[in-house]
């Protein structure tokens, strides 16, 4: 396992015609179905759906947990929000600050961004099903990178993936995305 790729965490680069663009709110045009189910920014779709291609060509299956889980409106984000976290106290310790006030993480949940916070209410966030399945990461570790993807939050989020190369599209997605023109 390439510990190097695994750390592989890199700020994303926006899209330039995410600038203006409200969190949760993009415009359709923006927007593209994902490979296996939702929709992501179009950049992001075009990457991931070179990498599912590259994946399943060398026996990988990649698709999403959920259509929710890539591309999800602000009003989704916020009700996913509202299931975990409370106004009053758990004793979680786990809090975040949410229209101006502190939330805390409900007893047994797992984390999850405050609304608007999201990377996937950029569309830049695709969660993959099954990552931690060892296969299925090593091939991640060793590839995301061709594809301008990165981790966010390691190891807790091994299937949280966020297209991070902004207008910069990789080669491997170039060329992928011409194929696709030609056939
Ligand atoms: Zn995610």
């Amino acid at each position: 396992m390439s510990k190097v790729a695994w750390d592989y965490i890199v700020p994303v680069k926006m899209p330039l015609d995410l600038q203006g663009v409200q969190p949760g709110k993009l415009p359709d045009k923006l927007l593209k179905p994902a490979v296996g189910g939702g929709k992501l920014h179009h950049l992001a779709a075009d990457a991931w759906a070179a990498m599912v291609a590259k994946a399943k060509a060398e026996g990988v299956e990649l698709k999403p947990t959920s259509a929710g889980d890539t591309y999800r409106e602000y009003e989704l984000q916020k009700k996913g929000f509202l299931q975990r976290y409370s106004l009053e106290d758990t004793g979680t310790g786990k809090t975040k600050t949410f229209e101006g006030k502190t939330w805390y993480l409900k007893k047994g949940m797992a984390t999850l961004a405050t609304p608007g916070k999201s990377q996937h209410n950029l569309g830049l966030a695709v969660d993959v099903a099954n990552a931690a399945e060892p296969k299925r990461l090593n091939w991640l570790i060793a590839n995301v990178k061709l594809f301008g993807f990165s981790w966010e939050v390691v190891p807790e989020e091994p299937w949280h993936l966020r297209y991070v190369a902004g207008n910069n599209v990789p080669p491997a997605v170039v060329e992928f995305t011409q194929q696709q023109k030609a056939v």
